[in-house]
């Protein structure tokens, strides 16, 4: 309906379609559900999603490294909502950095600084448990109790009909809302549908990505991973990061960086840092049950709304490499407080949930440029040698602030912003002590290296 103000505004019976039932789709439905809820409105919702997330393997997954960030927890926990214990597979307390110098662990640089592993469907592909729970069945669980209809079933168009947006699958008939919501993730197809209704709306850009699932016993996980997430700064072309993330009968390795594929895949499994990590005669390629090659948001979505119709999660902005559960936390919440409490034209949106986006947006030019100076360090076994020293005398020291130990925790788990990190990682006390570091470091490999040459003696 249109308001006095000349809004389009959402009224008694309005109705509103959601695209997607992942978590940007599950955060917007709990959030507008509770808003209207506290606002005295009374509107209907359907979560259209055709992945049944109570299914183990790629038809129950939404295919992620499964990392909850601490903000999140944080987040949710203020509104009410607090992850049940059977979902977390393994709550993260340390991270051990890998690189071909050495290692570190590096404990949370506060006791509130934990994250949590989940698994987002009901498990890998073979798996037996059926105890698994997955994050995003929880999610869509919640939206249920408080009034949303799941329909599962895949999107085929969308169309303007009158005032109202035509939401169309193959099994039933049209439906008609006042308000489409896109949470289709990256799915190509499922972005393409939403040109028809936001004709100024462009997809994100995106990179392929690689994750799989390696099948361990729990005791073999605790006593080579522990509660500790290993991040690899490993100098393997293609690969920005790298990551094993110990769940409780799995362990997922998660790749990021550029046209991934199965050779650099087979770099990274058989690269001296990786394998010790495994215990010693540990079929790794035998142990891959579950593999696939999903793709990240690299760049977003422009002009992510229009009339009635909005995109949110990595449909619209997403934050960088990281918690991108996090983001669709944000861009969900944003777009239901905007819809319920605003309106939902386009001007509503431009206004109150466009600058969310354009947030997102900046704190990611910042990310790639912290992502670059990643590289950097990947590749220079000169400043690789400084970081771990630096990370060892902040780690050996009990009255230490970890500034550096924090950046790198920040970095690697996604739960600050990426100004944030920047701001703390440039503070010039602990840039000093970096530059120390690395020259002390090094001086100190020269000059082992010279004593073992002048002890081997002259060469003939
Ligand atoms: C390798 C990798 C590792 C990652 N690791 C992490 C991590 O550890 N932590 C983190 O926070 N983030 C991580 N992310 C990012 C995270 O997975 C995404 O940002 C997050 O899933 C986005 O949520 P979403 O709801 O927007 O999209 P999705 O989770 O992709 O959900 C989209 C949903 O839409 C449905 N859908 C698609 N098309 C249609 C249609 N036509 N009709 C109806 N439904 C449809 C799909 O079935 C799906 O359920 C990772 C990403 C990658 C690629």
């Amino acid at each position: 309906m249109a308001s006095i103000k000349g809004n389009i505004e959402l009224a008694h019976g309005s109705r509103i379609g959601v695209v997607g039932g992942g978590p940007a789709g599950s955060f917007f439905s709990f959030y507008a559900l509770e808003y209207a809820r506290r606002f005295d409105l009374d509107i209907h919702l359907d979560i259209f999603e055709p992945k049944d997330f109570t299914k183990v393997g790629a038809g129950g997954c939404n295919h992620c490294g499964g990392i909850i960030s601490e903000s999140l927890v944080q987040h949710l926990a203020t509104d009410g909502i607090v992850i049940p214990s059977e979902i977390i597979q393994r709550g993260i307390n340390t991270y051990t950095m890998h690189t071909e110098h050495g290692s570190r662990v590096i404990r949370s640089p506060s006791d509130e600084h934990r994250i949590a592993s989940v698994f987002r469907g009901c498990g890998p592909r073979g798996c037996l448990d059926v105890n698994q729970r997955g994050f995003d069945n929880y999610l869509l669980g919640l939206c249920s109790d408080r009034g949303a209809e799941v329909i599962h079933e895949k999107v085929a168009s969308l169309e303007r009909a009158g005032d109202q947006v035509r939401v169309s699958t193959s099994k039933s008939e049209d439906r008609e809302y006042d308000l489409v919501v896109g949470a289709v993730g990256l799915n190509k197809k499922g972005l393409e549908l939403f040109k028809s209704v936001c004709p100024a709306y462009s997809l994100p850009v995106t990179t392929r990505t690689y994750i799989s699932e390696f099948f361990m016993k729990p005791e073999e996980i605790q006593d080579n991973f522990g509660d500790s997430m290993h991040v690899f700064l490993l100098d393997i072309p293609h690969i920005t990061f790298g990551a094993l993330i110990p769940k409780e009968n799995y362990v997922t390795l998660v790749l990021l960086g550029k046209d991934i594929d199965k050779k650099v895949v087979k770099n990274f499994i058989t690269s001296k840092e990786v394998r010790s990590c495994f215990p010693k005669d540990f079929p790794m390629e035998r142990a891959m049950t579950c593999t696939c090659y999903p793709y990240v948001n690299v760049k977003q979505g422009n002009h992510p709304f229009a009339d009635r119709v909005v995109l949110i999660g990595d449909s619209g902005s997403s934050k960088l490499y990281k918690n991108g559960i996090g983001a669709a936390f944000l861009t969900g919440k944003a777009a239901a407080s905007t819809a319920i409490f605003e309106g939902v034209g386009e001007a509503d949106f431009k206004s109150f949930y466009e600058p969310i986006c354009k947030d997102l947006d900046r704190d990611n030019q910042v990310g790639k440029l912290i992502f670059w100076v990643t590289r950097l360090i990947q590749k220079s076994p000169v400043l690789k040698r400084g970081l771990l020293d630096r990370l060892a005398k902040e780690q050996g020291d009990e009255q230490s602030m970890l500034r550096l130990s924090s950046v790198l925790w920040d970095t690697f788990t996604g739960s600050a912003g990426y100004r944030d990190i920047l701001k703390r990682f440039v503070y010039p006390k602990q840039v000093a002590g970096l530059i120390w570091s690395v020259i002390g470091s090094n001086l100190s490999v020269l000059k082992s290296k010279n004593y073992e040459k002048q002890k081997a003696g002259p060469s003939l």
